[in-house]
């Protein structure tokens, strides 16, 4: 497009330039024709000069020839003869005889080119007389007239009309002594004059030459006017000169043809046939500008139709990509819904169908499939107390163990939260199944780390058989589940098969969450109290406030089972508030048979609503009017994990209120020694699992050594849990630790119960260890 738009700039700028030229050509000519006629007319009158000086000196030598002869000694003997009255018989005949000669021999010696310049010679007397002529044949008609006048002795020079025929004449006086006595004529002959004048042209010079006197053209030169000499040439198309000649009577007049009268180049013709030399080119470059312009429509129709194509092809482009990216999308999309973003593993959903599609194989094939639920132990815990990231990130790592692991016709997906389902299709006989869930199990003895901190994280595993233990999906997945919370519900950490009695077990615990409600609803709920001794005294110095819930549905319902279930559905709150209530107003009663603390165990998700939290314990130490040094908020350390600024200062403000803290469970969680310098805690319970085994587990007999060890260090008293027997009783004196709880001692009893025990116990003497209630 461009391109065209430039080739029409450049017609349109040769026509410019041709027009251009033009002018510069008919400038130059015309200059130059200017310059031609100038130099023409200075050539000419230069030639016209010439010819006039010529003709000066013409006239000049004629006139010394005629005074030569006026002053001759032939000439004044003959006028001396005369005056003498010398006869013509005598002398006087000889000497107009010698004049004559001289006369004669003048007219023939004087010439120019060979021509004469005389034609005739003549003495004419004053009376008109003919004294002497060269030619006596014609006779000379003398007109002395106009002659008498003039007294100069200067040679007169004149035309004269003779029979039609103009002759110049040179007329001289004779003068003897100072009169005049006679006239020297000389009648010159016009052919030389003609020649003088006419010397540098010729035929074609077109030119016009005049001699003029008063008595009007004495000759003629032209080739200008053709045949017709007597017309006047055209003025305009010639260059006239008007030239008097110095002391004759003539004016030489001439004309010329001037140069551009007949230059071709200045010619309107010249100009004309230029310009129609030009009407072509102008035509031409008119006819390609129409051509180019025609090229433009035509190449911008084609730049028209590549844009198109062009704009097309990224259209088509962009169709694809999109079409690509729509495909990836769906790809994903489908992905997505197929798989868990987290994990990478496939979700739920496709977990379910993979199993269907397996299930379906094995029921063709006749084969055995094992559906296997990993459930990861208190990963609730990891959520609540390390963060979300934290939780993430264990669940990655399990996937990536529990994936290194499988074989690869085995399945892993992700059922949700912290839940695994893994299916091992052609399974043999169940012993290889127990092989398998010990090894997935194994897995997890490693620790995980997180922000350089080193925690165990163990699963659950339950595990149902097709066909036996189910006959679908459905059937088979919620078998495996009832096994896994089978696991759950006997500690955690291992793995257990379905079987049919579990299916009541299940029943049950979906029933417990309404049954829960009901029970707060209607009091049902109830706080035993477990004896916290001096193991040195034996003196009961406390007691730990332990939930109870007897429904009549379900009988006895463990707090194990019915706390985490509220910690869930959100009762806690008001079992917690229930049980600050409670237990504040027992150990205030109490306080009248013996100072004892009153331990509550508070959860953790109760400290989400810290202000709630702090009215309910300060509400319920008013309302009992229990002094707040009495009371043991017993928190795990799992709250404390993850740094809570409200938690803290609310286990600040309660501690500076007099409460004290006391850290429950310690060595089972992330037993981080750091709190416990961190934060103001009065009193550390060492879990009942250590001392189980402290007999026979020299390590934990360590352990043991080391947290008291630690806590004395730290000024915190240390409560043993889980005292069954006088063994450990004694191991704990051993190692001063001071104070403990366990059946060895008393269960947990209800507040009579305890009321009893308490008072039996600040009636005896301390030495002697109390015989109590002991239900073993
Ligand atoms: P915990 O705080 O560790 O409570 C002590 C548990 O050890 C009690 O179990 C108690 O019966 C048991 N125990 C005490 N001495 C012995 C012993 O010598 N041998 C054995 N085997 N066990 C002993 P319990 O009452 O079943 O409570 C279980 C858990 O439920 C408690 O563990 C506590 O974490 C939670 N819990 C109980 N009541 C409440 C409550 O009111 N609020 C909150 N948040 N948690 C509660
Ligand atoms: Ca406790
Ligand atoms: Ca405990």
């Amino acid at each position: 497009m461009t391109i065209n738009v430039k080739a029409n700039r450049l017609i349109l700028l040769a026509s410019l330039l041709l027009a251009a030229y033009l002018m510069l050509i008919l400038g130059v000519t015309n200059l130059g024709q200017t310059r031609l006629e100038q130099s023409q007319h200075r050539e000419l009158e230069l030639k016209v000069g010439n010819y006039a000086s010529t003709l000066e000196y013409f006239f000049y030598v004629t006139n010394e020839d005629m005074d030569t002869l006026v002053e001759d000694r032939v000439m004044h003997a003959f006028f001396a003869n005369l005056a003498s009255g010398m006869s013509m018989q005598y002398g006087l005949g000889s000497s107009i005889l010698r004049l004559k000669n001289k006369l004669v021999a003048t007219q023939k010696n004087k010439t120019i080119n060979q021509k004469n310049i005389y034609d005739r010679f003549a003495l004419v007397g004053l009376d008109g007389s003919i004294i002497a002529d060269t030619y006596p044949k014609s006779k000379l008609l003398f007109n002395i007239a106009r002659l008498k006048n003039n007294k100069s002795s200067d040679v007169i020079i004149r035309t004269v009309n003779r029979l039609g025929n103009n002759e110049v004449q040179l007329v001289k006086m004779v003068t003897q002594s100072g009169l005049p006595t006679a006239y020297l004529v000389a009648i010159l002959n016009k052919d030389v004059i003609f020649e003088q004048l006419t010397a540098q042209e010729s035929k074609d010079s077109q030119s016009r030459i005049e001699l003029v006197s008063e008595n009007g053209h004495s000759f003629v030169w032209d080739s200008l006017s053709g045949k017709n000499p007597t017309s006047e040439p055209n003025s305009n198309a010639t260059i006239n000169f008007s030239i008097p000649i110095k002391n004759t009577p003539f004016v030489l007049n001439n004309w010329f043809e001037s140069v551009n009268g007949k230059s071709i180049l200045t010619s309107s013709w010249f100009i004309i046939s230029l310009s129609f030399l030009a009407l072509p080119v102008m035509f031409g470059l008119f006819y390609i500008f129409i051509i180019n312009n025609a090229n433009i429509i035509l190449r911008t129709k084609v730049t028209e139709s590549k844009k198109q194509h062009a704009i097309l092809s990224v259209k088509n482009h962009q169709l694809l990509d999109e079409i690509e990216k729509r495909k990836i999308s769906e790809e994903k999309l489908s992905y997505q819904a197929t798989h868990d973003a987290l994990t990478g593993l496939p979700n739920r959903s496709y977990g379910n169908q993979q199993l269907e599609s397996e299930i379906e194989k094995a029921g063709v094939n006749n084969s055995s499939l094992l559906v296997m639920f990993i459930d990861l132990d208190n990963f609730k815990q990891i959520n609540d107390t390390l963060g979300h990231l934290a939780g993430d990130e264990v669940l990655k790592q399990s996937t990536s163990r529990l994936m290194d692991s499988v074989g690869s016709s085995e399945l892993l997906s992700r059922l949700g939260g912290d839940e695994f389902l893994l299916i091992v299709p052609n399974l043999n006989n169940q012993v290889l199944a127990k092989d398998y869930a010990t090894q997935v199990l194994a897995l997890f003895n490693q620790p995980f780390n997180w922000n350089n901190q080193d925690f165990f994280v163990s699963i659950s595993i339950g595990m149902s058989v097709y066909p036996q233990d189910g006959q679908n999906t459905e059937q088979l997945l919620a078998n495996a589940d009832m096994a896994m919370y089978s696991v759950k519900q006997d500690g955690r950490n291992a793995f257990s098969f379905y079987s049919s009695d579990m299916s009541s077990n299940v029943q049950r615990s979906l029933s417990l969450d309404g049954r829960l409600r009901y029970a707060i609803a209607n009091n049902e709920l109830e706080i035993y109290y477990q004896p916290i001794l001096n193991l040195r005294t034996n003196e009961i110095i406390g007691a730990e406030a332990l939930m109870r819930w007897n429904d009549k549905k379900f009988g006895m319902v463990p707090p194990d089972e019915f706390i985490p279930l509220s910690e869930k559905n959100g009762l806690i709150h008001q079992i917690g508030e229930f049980a600050i209530m409670t237990a504040c107003q027992q150990a205030a009663l109490w306080q009248a048979i013996a100072p004892i603390h009153m331990s509550i165990n508070f959860s953790s998700v109760q400290f989400r609503f810290c202000d709630k939290l702090f009215t309910q314990v300060r509400y319920g130490l008013m309302k009992s009017g229990l002094p707040a040094d009495r009371l043991d908020i017993e928190i795990t350390e799992s709250l404390l994990f993850n740094h809570n600024e409200e938690v803290i200062s609310l286990l600040n403000k309660l501690q500076s209120m007099g409460v004290k803290l006391t850290i429950d469970d310690f060595g089972t969680g992330y037993s981080a020694l750091s709190y416990l310098q961190k934060f103001p805690f009065d009193q550390l319970k060492i879990d009942r699992s250590f001392l189980k085994n402290i007999r026979k587990n020299k390590s934990d007999r360590e352990l043991v050594n080391a947290v008291i060890a630690m806590a004395k260090a730290l000024n915190l008293k240390v409560i043993a849990e889980g005292i069954e027997n006088q063994w450990h009783v004694d191991y704990l004196n051993s190692i001063d630790c001071e104070y403990g709880q366990g059946f060895h001692y008393s269960k947990p009893v209800p507040a009579k119960e305890f009321e009893r025990l308490l008072r039996d116990n600040a009636n005896k003497a301390y030495r002697e260890p109390l015989k109590l209630n002991i239900v073993e």
